[in-house]
């Protein structure tokens, strides 16, 4: 057996990059060249029919099902001339990644022949066969009864011989079983009360766009020593492996050269991004070996949402096709750095005002501090909540590690920006405004520099963090929908901005002048919302006591975490905004304690298996050498020389006896605390059992595998390890 690991990892090493052929066209004449984009549009619909479906996709205004048939008539003239033969509805479902369903676009034509159909009807809404995905108890089994309907924000694209159409999955009784749904809603929410207070700066707003930039992190590893690692197949993470001796002490992984292999994959991997519209940029190396990053330009959040689930799949794909498996897990390696996805998010105007970055006049200035201070009022507020948001059993590996964020919600904000919030907070409203003759008024708001915040003034352990033009939500896991944390993050904030709208109007309405009555709203806030902002070092001890007294969610159990979600103040939020009800909010924790669940019981069972599979056996083995060994000496020389000199394989041969005693009572009480959690009715409590009582038996029983992995004869040890998983050559 051990041959085998060996050829493995030799095979692995002498791998070639593939040849990647650059095409003979420039980026900008390849970019969504499978995209049914407006230039599309205008060449396949009927301009009458243009027109209405841009207004659909420009002003939300409802769709018209008369012209469904054809605009469904252009697009599938376009895709057949592609080669295109099938067509999906192109949904996301509570579980991970994309669900689609293929349908051929073939009809009877009535005369005993075939022949293509691609229908108005077929297009708008379809019902799949969907009684398996999660829905929390919305839908009963048997009913069995959600439909897809188009998206029209999000355009049509094509993936191999396939059209795919992005969808909202809706339960027939009107609840959302997807992300999307919400998020629409979450979008159109911020978009309303956004404009509401904009109007106060620019009458002539007519809609704020919420944008997103994601910073997609990775690991790469060769496909053969994937396929040799059970625990990785399953689970995504190494369930064992003692760390290599070097690992990322020497940080000269981070931006140093890409590796051949590696650069192969990113660069076709890029292309067929751009040929799918997705605006990548930047790649680079990250902080561990073995891992990587991507990201494009931020674009409205949709349309960003929707292109990361694309990118995901399709890095999966590409990875494949360069002899690599992708990870995306959040923690596939202890000891090494895990994977996040920076959430970069703002708010902007149809008329091109970037409402999070400071302007260069002093009322710019009062509108940016609007928006900034109203973003922390709803972060603080909702800490929790955005904490859950972003929460899972994979992701749990990643928080409160000392790396990344914290599992403790904070902001931090830079020196420049916290110090113009102190000029306002400490100076009165008549300090701020004075009523300078013929000039008009004036507004004593200091100038802020265009670019804020310099790189050395960036605070790596915030998970909120003001970077200039945008916040930074950096708690995202690699693996998560971005769409989660985005419901709640802009929800948050359009519940937030109706508020501060109500609370100005007031004043307004009792006689203050508006700017004024602002300011004042603005400097209560400012106050309020203190125990958000946060400049110092997040991974430290005292910041977790500081932060519990400051009052701030300091939960690190991942099943309570999710308790967030039905506190009455984000029922009420969900529900004044329209986003989500109660019951929704309910079926979808339902759903999250599940998967929690079931993630840990697969771990909990792929850990035992290879613990008696493979750790065990191969420890024993060696064990037998061992004793073999001292039995041997025992023939060769006098009593008293063979002790002393069999005295350190005695050792091992205990320690090896320990270690696999330990090993193998502790996988048992796991199987039994599994048999006691499973018969638990209550999702919640059942995840909280997993959490509480099984979760830490995988990482006891890790401690003495990693420590075997150490003594064991290295021929022996079947599963690749860490040196070797970690470093493509
Ligand atoms: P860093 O690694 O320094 O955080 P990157 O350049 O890797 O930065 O990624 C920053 C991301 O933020 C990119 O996707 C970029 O397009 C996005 N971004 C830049 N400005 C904004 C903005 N105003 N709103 C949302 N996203 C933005
Ligand atoms: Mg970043």
């Amino acid at each position: 057996m051990s041959k085998l690991r060996f050829r493995v990892v030799e095979t692995a090493f002498k791998k070639k990059a593939t040849v990647v052929e650059t095409p003979t066209q420039r980026p900008s004449e390849y970019f969504a060249k499978y995209v049914f984009n407006r230039e599309k549009m205008f060449k396949y619909l009927p301009s009458n029919v243009y027109i209405k479906l841009t207004d659909a996709m420009d002003n939300g205004a409802p769709l018209d099902r008369s012209i469904a048939n054809e605009v469904a008539a252009g697009m599938k003239r376009w895709a057949t001339e592609l080669g295109v033969t099938h067509y999906t509805h192109w949904f996301q479902p509570l579980t991970e990644g994309t669900a689609e369903k293929h349908d051929a676009f073939v009809e009877h034509d009535g005369k005993g022949g075939m022949m293509e159909e691609f229908s108005g009807k077929l297009l708008v809404q379809q019902e799949p066969d969907a009684s398996s995905f999660p829905n929390g108890g919305i839908r009963n089994t048997f009913e069995a009864r959600g439909y897809s309907a188009w998206d029209p924000s999000s355009p049509v694209f094509i993936v191999d011989d396939t059209l795919c159409i992005p969808t909202v999955f809706i339960a027939y009784t009107g609840e959302s079983l997807d992300y999307k749904a919400p998020l629409l809603k979450a979008l159109s929410a911020v978009n309303k009360a956004a404009v509401d207070v904009c109007h106060y700066f620019n009458p002539e707003v007519k809609k704020v766009m919420a944008y997103l930039g994601w910073e997609q992190e990775y690991f790469l590893v060769d496909e053969g020593l994937y396929a040799a690692r059970p625990d990785l197949l399953l689970t995504g993470r190494t369930l064992m492996g003692h760390e290599a001796s070097k690992n990322q002490q020497l940080e000269d992984h981070y931006f140093g050269a890409i590796p051949t292999r590696v650069a192969a994959f990113m660069k076709d991997l890029e292309i067929q991004a751009l040929e799918l519209g997705i605006p990548v940029k930047t790649r680079h190396n990250e902080v561990a070996p073995n891992q990587f990053e991507l990201a494009p330009i931020f674009e409205e959040c949709n349309l960003a949402v929707d292109h990361n689930m694309l990118i995901m799949s399709l890095m999966r794909k590409v990875a494949r096709n360069h002899g690599f498996r992708l990870l995306l897990h959040e923690k596939p390696f202890k000891g090494v750095n895990g994977s996040g996805k920076h959430n970069n998010w703002s708010l902007g105007t149809d008329n091109g005002i970037m409402l999070m970055a400071p302007g260069k006049t002093a009322e710019d200035n009062l509108r940016f501090i609007t928006f900034v201070v109203n973003t922390l009022m709803a972060v603080y507020h909702h800490n929790g909540l955005l904490k859950a948001s972003i929460m899972s059993a994979t992701n749990a590996h990643r928080l409160g590690a000392n790396e990344a964020p914290p599992a403790i919600i904070s902001s931090f904000l830079g020196k420049q920006l916290t110090q113009v919030l102190d000029h306002m907070e400490e100076s009165t409203n008549d300090d701020l405004i004075s009523l300078a003759g013929k000039q008009g008024m004036k507004l004593d708001i200091p100038q802020i520099p265009e670019l804020l915040i310099d790189n050395t003034d960036r605070n790596r352990t915030s998970p909120f963090a003001f970077t200039g033009n945008r916040f930074e939500f950096r708690a995202v896991g690699s693996e998560a929908n971005c769409s989660c944390a985005m419901i709640a993050l802009n929800t948050a904030m359009a519940h937030q901005l109706a508020k501060f709208k109500k609370e100005v109007d007031a004043l307004i309405e009792k006689g203050e002048p508006k700017i004024s009555a602002i300011i004042k709203i603005i400097r209560q806030y400012i106050k309020e919302c203190k125990p958000i902002r946060f400049d110092g070092n997040g991974y430290s001890d005292e910041w977790k006591k500081e932060a519990s007294k400051r009052g701030l969610d300091c939960e690190t159990s991942c099943p309570l975490i999710f308790d967030n979600y039905l506190k009455p103040e984000s029922i009420t939020m969900f529900e004044a905004t329209g986003v989500m009800t109660r019951k929704e909010l309910k079926a979808r924790n339902e759903v999250k304690w599940e998967m929690y669940t079931k993630k840990i019981q697969i771990e909990a069972r792929v850990l035992g298996d290879l613990a008696m599979n493979h750790i065990i056996p191969v420890a024993t083995e060696y064990q037998s050498k061992l004793i073999d060994n001292v039995y041997k000496m025992k023939k060769l020389f006098p009593t008293e020389k063979s002790s002393q000199l069999s005295i350190e394989n005695m050792k091992l041969i205990e320690e090896i006896a320990e270690r696999t005693i330990f090993i193998t009572e502790h996988v048992n009480a796991m199987i039994e605390a599994r048999k006691v959690a499973n018969k638990i009715e209550s999702e919640r409590e059942k995840a909280i059992a997993y959490h509480d009582n099984i979760a830490p038996m995988l990482e006891e029983i890790r401690y003495h595998i990693d420590k075997l992995e150490l003594i064991v004869d290295n021929q022996m040890w079947t599963l690749p390890k860490y040196r070797e998983l970690l470093f493509i050559r």
